[in-house]
């Protein structure tokens, strides 16, 4: 039963010589019983975790317990290749590991036994479940068009930034703005390449914007950018480089040059605004009058 059953059986004496390997590890490490026993387990396989397997076994010779190691704790004890056809998802085979006491005649411990349980399919599967659940997490912050957090995460940050902000009292700006005459755009080159403008303004912002900031697709053609630890001036900065840039490079689209401009508005954080609502609502303001005032520029809110 012990040559014929699922899990892999090794016996230790107290010198870590091994006593019986059964056909499970004969299998799965290629060694043979007649070449493993008798030898040291740790001189047999050097990659073992040596320090830390040595403690869980002194452990269980010297409570009379058992020790447990599992799959998430560490992946595998032995490194023996996964022979799962069907599944095919793991190079290598998961392990959960026990290591149980067993007693002599005169009731002490004499021998250790560990246990080498296979739990591939159950680890790759709660793997998998969990790689699907972060890209489903991921996919529902995301705008679909331009891959940029969208509206009601974004929103969520700038809560974030604003309790934040009121709690320390540091720095942080908000940019908000819009496409100018993007009407026009879609009138004159057609919907898909408005798509196709909305797309590049984004890649802009992503390749432009600090590691720190955090920008997203508010509305349809328009955008905020909020700016940790920066006051309204390096704001400015930041905000009129995005707008000489994109006013530099019109967007090509079915051999046609799409040539636009952008209007933005900025307001700093102040512990004078009630919540993140105010804080966009100037930001807003501040992105219309630049509107006003001719488009393709930059205001700053109460300036
Ligand atoms: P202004 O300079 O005042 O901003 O003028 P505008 O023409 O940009 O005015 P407005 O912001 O009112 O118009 C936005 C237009 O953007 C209206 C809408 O049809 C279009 N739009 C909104 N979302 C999308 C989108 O996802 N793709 C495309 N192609 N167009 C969009
Ligand atoms: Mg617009
Ligand atoms: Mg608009």
């Amino acid at each position: 039963m012990l040559q014929t059953v699922d899990v892999g059986l090794v016996v230790l004496d107290r010198n870590h010589k091994i006593q019986l390997w059964n056909s499970f590890m004969e299998n799965h490490s290629g060694i043979r019983t007649s070449q493993a026993r008798e030898k040291n387990l740790f001189t047999q396989f050097p990659d073992l975790p040596e320090a830390w397997l040595k403690q869980k076994i002194e452990s269980v010779f010297s409570l009379d317990s058992r020790a447990y190691s599992t799959w998430e704790q560490r992946p595998y004890l032995f490194k023996f290749k996964s022979y799962r056809p069907l599944t095919g998802k793991s190079e290598f085979m998961y392990q959960n590991i026990t290591i149980i006491p067993l007693t002599g005649i005169d009731k002490s411990v004499s021998h250790a036994c560990i246990l080498v349980y296979d739990v591939t399919d159950i680890a790759t599967s709660k793997l998998e479940l969990e790689q699907a659940n972060q890209e489903l997490a991921r996919l529902s912050r995301t705008d679909r068009l331009t891959g940029l957090n969208n509206r009601g995460h974004w929103e969520e940050s700038l809560t974030q930034e604003f309790r934040r902000c009121k709690r320390t009292g540091e720095k942080s700006s908000l940019i908000m703005f819009d496409i100018d005459h993007f009407k026009k755009v879609n009138d004159t080159y057609g919907h898909q390449a408005g798509d196709e403008v909305i797309r590049v303004v984004a890649h802009s912002l992503l390749q432009m914007q600090r590691e720190t900031d955090i920008s997203g697709r508010y509305g349809g053609e328009e955008f905020g950018i909020i700016l940790p630890d920066t006051g309204s001036e390096e704001a400015f900065v930041m905000a009129e480089r995005l707008r000489q840039h994109i006013e530099a490079s019109p967007v090509t689209y079915e051999d046609q040059m799409i040539a636009f401009t952008i209007s933005l508005g900025i307001r700093e954080f102040d512990s004078s605004l009630n919540d993140h609502t105010q804080w966009l609502e100037h930001s807003d303001q501040a992105l219309y009058q630049s509107k006003r005032g001719g488009r393709n520029q930059t205001t700053i809110f109460g300036k």
